[in-house]
């Protein structure tokens, strides 16, 4: 994930805007001693895309004549790993000679810059705005952190700084090809492929103390086999492979089998960069939650991934063992995350308790028909047949006072599943309208757990 760095002297308001960037998803900030002290990190999603964010915080009791070299030696890690830095002055305040100074350092480490002008509520600091361009930082951009102005534009700014967003590397794609499907007929039947042989990758996810190395442990039992880094694995990620039913499994972790005891040992449990390198190298997502604790927007958070990712993901409830009333505690979960999330609808859930082994010789077999679902192929003749009568229950909408042609529909991938719906103007279907055809593909074609995509495409 791109770095993004808050950088500035001590009180101009960079926890501020660290936490308004940050939002709920502050959870994921790292309290690890010794990590924290000078640099808070967080996830931000900035239009759309989610960045590291980087608070380069705790100079504010620095002695003054010591500030400068602190400031530098808390921001310069931070800077060096940014792919945009974000240089924050008080508007109130003024330009002052350790701003300067700051800035001509951070100039020569040759990083993209946006200068904001902050604590500038209202029209307060409009005259230190001009003052800030002999920074040499380009035009300041006034926001008020506090008030929680001028933020759109500071996000539209940041996601425009951004080097563009890498192609995602996506190892099932690798395997199977992505172009296979052009060149089709748009009314020819498509074959999809096989999935390919080949261990079912697993990825298990969950914020910390879920109990994903407890669940590790429990099914590895004693015949571990874990196979160290391998072309295409990234350096730090171990694959662990076993049997079950005669099946071969594959769980590719990043994080959990790591020896415990590293100073950054929380920081990398909750890496978010991490659950999504193990999510892309996976098929299926086991997403661990701990079913004592309820779900938590950092939950949510690692759910969204696995829609954003399009894997498949069986639900594990752990620590069953100790939940006193179970059926509630089930339906608490499951209501509060289908509420949240569309691909959590029917989810696949196992219960069990990693500490004690009961339960956990489910899980196997939820992963692998979860996995069979992500691979699922509808037909088209059936598809079209359920289509027409999705449209006769509710006619497309009126957009711009005519009435949108939707023709037909096709599935052109699996993994997962994703469709394209043609029609005369068919891209300006509204998303509630999309929301009805997915949630009933759901239902019908028996797509839990699965995220599904359609595309709309227009035809003349
Ligand atoms: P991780 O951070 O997700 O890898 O979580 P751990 O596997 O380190 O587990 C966190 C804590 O929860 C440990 O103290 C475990 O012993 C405990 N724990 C894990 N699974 C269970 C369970 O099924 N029942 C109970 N009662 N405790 C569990």
């Amino acid at each position: 994930l791109p770095v993004v760095a808050i950088v500035g002297r001590p009180n101009v308001g960079k926890s501020t805007l660290f936490n308004r960037l940050v939002g709920r998803r502050q959870a994921l900030v790292a309290d690890t001693p010794g990590v924290t002290r000078d640099r808070k990190e967080g996830l931000a999603l900035v239009r759309g895309r989610y960045v590291r964010l980087i608070d380069t915080a705790g100079l504010e009791e620095a002695a003054p004549e010591t500030l400068f070299g602190r400031m530098r030696a808390s921001s310069e890690g931070a800077v060096a790993d940014a792919s945009l830095v974000l240089f924050c002055i008080d508007a109130r305040a003024g330009i002052t000679p350790s701003d300067e100074h700051f800035a001509q350092w951070v100039r020569r480490q040759n990083r993209p810059i946006l200068l904001i002008a902050n604590k500038a509520e209202g029209r307060l600091g409009a005259a230190s705005a001009l003052e800030a361009y002999s920074l040499g930082l380009g035009e300041p951009l006034a926001v008020s952190a506090e008030h929680g102005e001028g933020l759109a534009d500071l996000m539209a700014e940041i996601v425009d700084h951004l080097p563009p967003e890498p192609e995602p590397v996506d190892f099932m794609a690798d395997a199977f090809g992505e172009d296979m499907f052009e060149g089709e007929g748009e009314e020819g039947e498509v074959v999809l492929p096989a999935r390919p042989p080949g261990p079912m990758r697993i990825a298990i996810v969950g914020r910390p103390n879920a109990g994903k190395s407890t669940l590790m442990n429990a099914l590895l039992g004693e015949e571990r086999m874990i196979t160290g880094p391998e072309p295409g694995l990234t350096r730090d990620s171990i694959a662990a492979t076993l049997f079950d039913d005669g099946d071969q499994f594959e769980i590719v972790d990043t994080a959990g089998l790591r020896r415990k005891a590293r100073i950054d040992e929380a920081l990398e449990k909750m890496s978010v960069s991490a659950s999504i390198e193990a999510l892309k190298m996976a098929e299926v997502a086991v997403l661990v939650l701990d079913a004592t604790l309820g779900v938590h927007e950092q939950d949510l958070q690692i759910a969204r991934l696995i829609e954003r990712e399009g894997r498949a993901c069986v639900l594990a409830l752990n620590k069953w063992d100790v939940v006193e009333d179970r059926n509630a505690t089930r339906k608490a979960i499951l209501d509060r995350l289908s509420i949240s999330l569309a691909q959590m609808r029917g989810v696949p859930v196992v219960t069990f308790s990693a500490l004690t082994g009961a339960g956990v010789q489910r899980l196997l077999p939820a992963v692998r028909d979860a996995c069979t679902v992500w691979n699922a192929r509808v037909p088209t003749g059936e598809l079209n047949r359920w289509f027409e009568s999705m449209l006769e229950r509710h006619a497309p909408p009126l957009v711009d006072g005519r009435r949108l042609k939707l023709r037909y529909m096709t599935q052109v991938k699996s993994r997962p599943p994703t469709f394209v719906l043609f029609g005369t103007r068919a891209e300006l279907l509204p998303d509630d309208y999309k929301r009805y055809l997915v949630n009933g593909m759901r239902e019908t074609f028996d797509l839990p757990g699965v995220p599904i995509r359609l595309q709309l495409r227009g035809t003349k």
